[in-house]
């Protein structure tokens, strides 16, 4: 990218005027790494400080049994096959139950389209698991299963949406989004709902007060462009509705260990390699550029491993995914040793260590507990410093 580009797009970030399609493609085209960061920090600190915000959430999968085979997903699995489960729902509640005196203030709660469950079965849940746990928030369910819930049901979206709500439900999950641009979609995504659908669900639970997550899926074979296209759908959303709280980019995973059945069911990884993390920080500043009106933009470690995760907070992320103790979509493991569980002190120190100042978070962005700054690394350099996988 030459100077004078640089310095313009500089100029439009610092006096706040709105980034174009053009310009977010430039954003990825540039291999000035260092710059990039820089702008997307100077808006990272203008919107959030020096903090980083986190939950502590349990991921709850009730279901890996899954109508749909998206071409990404090592998680479904079909009705009978060896490892295929369904949890009772005393089953559910008893395993969120385990995580109380973790001070857990979150239930993350995605599934696999069941073709038999009852839609009952949903609220259901919903209701069982606040009452176990009346203080913990309940984000479920993606629009891809609201919209599952319309067909199972013969509901309509916004009748789903008011029994969840009365059943505890206080934010949908950011999924099902991948990458929106149709060119890509179709050959990644074998649900049916795509963007009209998706922005359907989402623009209605806006409407009735709930916010919400959005994520993209990226590094497999989308280029930049779809992902400038996919931020501006959600940010032109945004500008309408104002009920995204954060946004969130999945780095697009290889199966590395076999299921249990030796079955790999991820089609991607013989077509496409991952993001590198070059290419992850790129995304990370990039979509912060381009979404101006979001307030948060988060970093889901298990998908970005723990260094990553570090260097995303100066890349435009404030926010980082809790103490995630059990997560299966898409990550049923991997090969660079990122634990998949994590808890509060491990998180404290991982954001201390890469120099900011955590905040605990509730559902809605909350501050539940501030805590102190970190102390800075000179004067710990004769404690033994941490490596993050
Ligand atoms: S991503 Fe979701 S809808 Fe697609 S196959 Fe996996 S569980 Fe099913």
């Amino acid at each position: 990218m030459d100077v004078g580009l640089k310095r313009e797009l500089e100029e439009k970030v610092r006096s706040g005027e709105r980034l174009t399609r053009e310009d977010g493609i430039a954003l990825y085209e540039s291999d000035d790494l260092a710059w990039l960061g820089g702008l997307a920090h100077e808006v990272r600190t203008r919107k959030n400080g020096d903090v980083v915000h986190f939950n502590v959430n349990r991921h709850l999968n009730m279901t890996n049994v899954c109508t749909a085979s998206c071409a990404y997903c090592s998680f479904q699995r079909k009705p009978g096959e060896k490892d295929a489960y369904t949890m009772r729902i005393e089953e559910a509640v008893r395993l969120a139950k385990a995580m109380e005196g973790e001070n857990l203030t979150e239930l993350h709660i995605v599934n696999g389209l069941h073709p038999n469950l009852p839609w009952r079965y949903y609220p259901r849940s919903l209701r069982e698991l606040k009452a176990a746990l009346p203080n913990v928030s309940l984000k479920a369910f993606t629009a891809t299963e609201i919209h599952h819930f319309e067909t199972i049901s013969g509901l309509s979206a916004s009748e789903i949406l008011d029994e969840l709500i009365d059943a505890g439900l206080e934010s949908l999950t950011g999924g099902g989004a991948e990458i929106f641009d149709w060119e890509v979609r179709q050959h990644i995504v074998d649900h049916r709902t795509h963007w009209e659908d998706w922005s359907r669900i989402h623009r209605l639970a806006h409407s009735k007060g709930l916010r919400t997550p959005a994520t993209m899926l990226y590094g497999h074979i989308e280029e930049p462009r779809h992902r400038v296209d996919h931020v501006l759908r959600l940010r032109d959303l945004q500008d309408e509705t104002g009920g995204f709280a954060v946004f969130i980019p999945l780095r697009y995973q290889h199966d590395f260990v076999d299921s249990a059945d030796g079955v790999i069911r991820n089609r991607l990884q013989a077509r496409t390699t991952m993001a590198s993390p070059a290419d992850s920080l790129r995304t990370f500043a990039v979509s912060r550029l381009m979404w101006d009106n979001v307030p948060h933009v988060k970093c889901f470690w298990v998908m970005h491993g723990l260094s990553l995760a570090q260097l995303s907070l100066n890349f435009g992320a404030d926010d980082l995914d809790g103490s995630v103790v059990e997560y299966k979509i898409t990550h049923d493991a991997d090969s660079y040793g990122t634990p998949n569980t994590m808890h509060r002190e491990d998180l404290l120190n991982l954001i201390w260590d890469a120099g900011f100042t955590p905040v605990e978070r509730n559902t809605r962005y909350d501050i539940v507990r501030e805590y102190d700054p970190p102390v800075p690394l000179a004067q710990r350099r004769s404690e033994p410093q941490q490596v993050w996988a």
